[in-house]
């Protein structure tokens, strides 16, 4: 089994190429950019497996995705490689238009020029997100297979736009593709710049903690070795397109999600105040969705995928985890 990845040293990615290391004997292929988001110390050690191998590689151009499929002939395409940070997508748009946009377009006239030299069970897996759907208020069902797509950012407009090429080249020209949409993930090496690692950083460092607006935004978060598994399973599917969306069922206000992480700092770390008593309110961030949760029973029915982690005892793990490895995350904020 051959298993080309995109975007393999991100926060994902990255975690998906361990997990198939350790429990797997596949032959992968990690194609990334080494963008300001990459982290090759999340792979530290992986590079002298011998099946494992790097090419750096910018999906906007054509020529080299090509040759990368063309000569790797997968089984399973793996597609992680995104700009993936909202608030860059509101300063930088131009940036998540070429990746997300052109760099999938690449991807799947890549594939459809090498379809018939590739494995006849040969399958497309592009990794998206939730935010694709937009908004839900405080009283709307959850997200499913079905809601409409409702994208309010730069970010989410790109993947929902990279979400549509993936169905369209699948219905024009028969690539067999799962598309997933996933909620908010935590977990180790998660880029510093990202909610979770800040509120950490800025509370030991003993910053204000920014909070946007006053923290009622409600996400559904799952644990990266959670999403890992679900991809696995997704990448199993039968069927010539399908579509799974994936969550925790665990929702969560963000005031909420950072007074866990105070508490556990307080017990870990203690000081004579509560880290909690740093949160500071700042102004909203522009077209902030306010409530996001999923509905998993699809993928739990059909390929049998149920998160493992408990949603405060893994921000715990993910804490400690910050904490042992600070040194690494201050490298990465000084980068
Ligand atoms: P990340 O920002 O941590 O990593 C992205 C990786 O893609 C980096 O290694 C980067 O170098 C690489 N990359 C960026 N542009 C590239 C290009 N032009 N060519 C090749 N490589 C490039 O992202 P992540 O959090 O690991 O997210 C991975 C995927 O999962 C994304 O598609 C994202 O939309 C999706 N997703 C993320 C979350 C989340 O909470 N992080 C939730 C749902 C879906």
């Amino acid at each position: 089994m051959k298993v080309l990845i995109t975007g393999g040293l991100g926060f994902i990615g990255s975690a998906f190429i361990r997990k198939l290391i350790d429990t797997t004997d596949f032959e992968i292929l990690n194609i990334d950019n080494l963008t300001y988001a990459a982290m090759p110390e999340a792979l530290e050690g992986k590079e002298e497996i011998e099946r494992y191998s790097f090419k750096q590689i910018d999906i906007a151009d054509y020529a080299l995705v090509n040759d990368a499929i063309k000569d790797f002939q997968p089984n399973k395409i793996f597609h992680f490689a995104a700009e993936s940070h909202v608030d860059r997508s509101i300063e930088n748009p131009g940036a998540f238009m070429h990746t997300n946009i052109i760099g999938t377009f690449n991807i799947l006239h890549a594939i459809q020029s090498s379809l018939n030299k590739l494995p006849d069970d040969f399958i497309l897996i592009h990794v998206s997100t939730d935010e694709v759907f937009g908004s839900l208020e405080f009283h709307e069902a959850p997200f499913n297979e079905s809601s409409r797509y409702e994208p309010n950012s730069p970010y989410s407009a790109s993947k929902a736009s990279s979400d549509l090429l993936v169905r369209a080249w699948n219905e024009t020209y028969g690539i067999k593709t799962v598309i997933t949409n996933c909620s908010n993930n935590y977990g180790p090496w998660q880029n510093p710049e990202k909610l979770i690692p800040k509120i950490i950083f800025n509370a030991i460092d003993n910053n204000p903690i920014p909070i946007y607006g006053k923290g009622e935004n409600i996400r559904d978060w799952l644990h990266v070795d959670d999403h890992v598994k679900a991809l696995i399973a997704a990448g199993n599917s039968i069927m010539s397109f399908d579509r799974f969306t994936i969550g925790a069922n665990q929702e969560i206000s963000n005031i909420e999600l950072t007074e866990i992480i105070c508490n556990h700092l307080d017990k870990k770390v203690p000081k004579e105040t509560s880290y909690f008593d740093q949160v500071t309110f700042v102004t909203d961030r522009l077209g902030h969705d306010l409530r996001y949760a999923i509905n998993s029973s699809y993928i739990s029915e059909t390929l049998g995928f149920n998160p493992m982690y408990d949603l405060e005892k893994g921000i715990e793990e993910t804490v400690d985890w910050y904490l042992d490895n600070a040194a690494w995350v201050r490298n990465k904020i000084m980068s």
